[in-house]
């Protein structure tokens, strides 16, 4: 009967994430290969759908007559079997679908640049596994280091990432440094630049256009041993023989899906490193709970070296700016620059009614607002200009500045300290690097330039509104941010950290990140809350989440709420919150898209915004919800 080929369609429904039989076509019998992408006809639409093919085989168990594929779109094969199995378990894992993840682990496709690759037919590189694989965790040195790869120091991050990239490449095998934005993989890519590794280097970085990335990504294919450097989405690059999977920084909230399959690239990871047969390091500076939690399970191998921990003071006291933290600026500028870590950019972080002190709320959305740098009073949640605010309780039009941002802590460091030079750097405009001394940074978390030589100084402020900050992994999150701040600082700096409680100030001047883990997830599980346990949220209305709770009925599983929330429709819907342990996770899985299937076949509804969503929205972990 000639060849059948299994493909799976590029479609994120649930109905259709499965493979399909098509009979191969004696045209393209001798060249349909594994991963290629194929046009086939579908039900009884007469459009032609994309789709890969998985599996070749040479016969079906569908009784009937096949459909023929017609059309073989191209002889690469962008999707080969570890990609597909990575997406497959990943669906499974997080009740998605293949489909949902198709558009970000296979780049969009480039017709000029895949002419290009096949005119040039390199040698496609078959499967190779490496023998020893480690999945070890490992904190980096908070300052700049030797190192036996570059003529300069560098940070000691980037000399973890870079010895294990090299332990791989010079075994033969590939390697995938994954680091949390653009800034970080520019410093990487420098430090490439200066070794041996850059003759293996591929560049996924986010800033590059879409016809380089699928150029790096077909590059992934071929014969050779490969470094690729890139963010989350790096992490589907089809590489045949990947050695080593190295991540920087795992806290960063950059590595945390959006969409669907809302997934971390921690476990994204973790699957691959399983499905390759890889080795997998986590490098950072603190430690997340989730990595403290996979060293305790011992999932994980601790490797950190002792070293030197940096100086770091601190004070309790209530005062925004501390008389130890004004000496140390003081003192440090003299000899190099100084950084000043701040809560947040603007004007101010808060605003309140000047007449009854009520907190300022959107005329929009009633969202909270603040005070952006050209002083224009802003939502945090819509982004609306409030320029004709008026109080809800008084009626008056004046406002009151609550916390101060980087804007007015610039002006008012610029009075405090005349002569020296104030530089700002946040999100929204975030200076790379600087040089020379008599200058103060002040800057927003993650926002901070690199200093020739390191700072002379690092001052964090507003550590209690940080840890005050509403959510599950406040002071997590809080410390991560200090810690790379201060890992900014030259290895004869100091730090200062004003308004942090003595046990966590005590611990941080000591550097004991790893106890800083242990106490964080202690206490994670005495709530239990994640990661101790999973986390997730179904959404719709409320029929269609009372049918899903009904059919779903797996042991350990708990449902919290309904509470009423406002779907990006803008509808009025309910959500639950899903509780449950690592060990009920695929069961739950399964179910619930089994459900979801049944009761809405995965549609979708177009709310009274006229956008579009799915009938009921599954998330497996859910960052937000607490
Ligand atoms: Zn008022
Ligand atoms: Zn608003």
């Amino acid at each position: 009967m000639g060849k059948i080929a299994r493909v799976i369609l590029d479609s994120p429904l649930p109905s259709l994430d499965k493979l399909f039989d098509y009979q191969v076509g004696a045209e393209i019998e001798d060249l349909i290969r594994v991963g290629q992408r194929v046009r086939v006809s579908f039900g009884r639409s007469k459009a032609l759908q994309d789709a890969f093919v998985i599996e070749v085989a040479d016969s079906s168990e569908f009784v009937g007559k096949l459909s023929s594929i017609s059309q073989l779109v191209s002889s690469v094969p962008v999707l080969p079997s570890n990609i597909y199995t990575l997406l497959r378990t990943l669906a499974d894992r997080q009740a998605s679908t293949v489909g949902d993840t198709l558009g970000s682990a296979i780049p969009q496709r480039f017709v000029r640049v895949e002419k290009k690759f096949i005119a040039d037919a390199a040698p496609l590189q078959s499967p190779r596994r490496v023998e020893h694989a480690a999945i070890t965790a490992i904190l980096a040195r908070p300052t700049q280091v030797e190192s036996n790869f570059a003529v300069k120091p560098l940070s000691d991050w980037i000399v973890k990432l870079l010895e294990a990239a090299n332990e791989a490449i010079s075994s033969g095998f590939s390697a995938l440094l994954l680091v949390p934005d653009y800034r970080d993989q520019n410093l990487l890519r420098d430090a490439i630049a200066n070794t041996h590794l850059k003759d293996h280097y591929l560049d996924f970085s986010s800033d590059q256009t879409g016809s380089k990335r699928y150029e790096a990504s077909l590059s992934c294919l071929t014969e050779g041993n490969h470094l690729v450097v890139g963010s989350r989405s790096a992490l589907f690059a089809p590489l045949q023989n990947l050695g080593v999977i190295a991540i920087y920084d795992d806290g960063d909230s950059s590595f945390q899906d959006q969409q669907s399959p809302y997934a971390h690239a921690r476990d994204i990871a973790l699957i691959r490193q399983v499905i390759d047969g890889c080795s997998l390091r986590f490098v950072a500076h603190a430690r997340s709970s989730e990595v403290q939690r996979l060293i305790d399970i011992k999932y994980i191998t601790e490797i950190t070296n002792a070293f030197v921990a940096p100086k770091v003071a601190f004070d309790e006291t209530n005062s925004r700016v501390s008389t130890l933290a004004w000496q140390a600026i003081r003192e440090a500028a003299e000899t190099g620059a100084v950084l000043v870590q701040v809560g947040s950019r603007g004007v101010a972080r808060t605003a309140y009614c000047q007449d009854c002190s009520t907190r300022a709320l959107c005329m929009r959305c009633n969202g909270p607002l603040w005070i952006d740098a050209t002083a224009t009073p802003r939502c945090r949640w819509c982004n609306a200009q409030n320029l004709a605010y008026t109080c809800s309780q008084c009626k008056s039009k004046k406002l009151r500045q609550g916390y101060g941002g980087s804007t007015r802590t610039v002006a008012e460091f610029g009075a405090a300290f005349p002569g020296l030079q104030l530089i700002e750097s946040t999100g929204d405009n975030k200076v790379m690097s600087i040089e020379g001394k008599r200058k103060i940074v002040i800057s927003t978390p993650g926002a901070e330039p690199e200093a020739a030589g390191g700072y002379a100084a690092v001052v964090i402020l507003d550590a209690g509104q940080a840890l005050n900050r509403d959510s599950l992994r406040a002071s997590e999150e809080a410390v991560r941010e200090w810690s790379n701040a201060i890992a900014k600082m030259s290895s004869s700096g100091r730090a200062v950290i004003v308004g942090i409680p003595n046990h966590l100030g005590q611990r941080l001047a000591l550097w004991q990140q790893a106890d800083i883990a242990r106490d964080e997830l202690d206490s994670r599980r005495e709530l239990n809350f994640p990661p101790h346990v999973r986390l997730g949220s179904i959404e719709g209305s409320m029929a269609l989440i009372s049918a899903l709770v009904d059919e779903v009925k797996v042991k350990g599983v708990e449902f919290l709420g309904p509470i009423t929330v406002r779907s990006k429709t803008g509808d009025e819907e309910q959500r639950l919150v899903i509780k449950y342990p690592y060990s009920a996770g695929a069961q739950l899985a399964e179910a619930l898209r089994a459900a979801q299937l049944k009761l809405t076949a995965g549609s979708t509804k177009t709310g009274a915004s006229g956008r579009v969503s799915r009938a009921i929205r599954l998330r497996m972990d859910d960052p937000e919800v607490i």
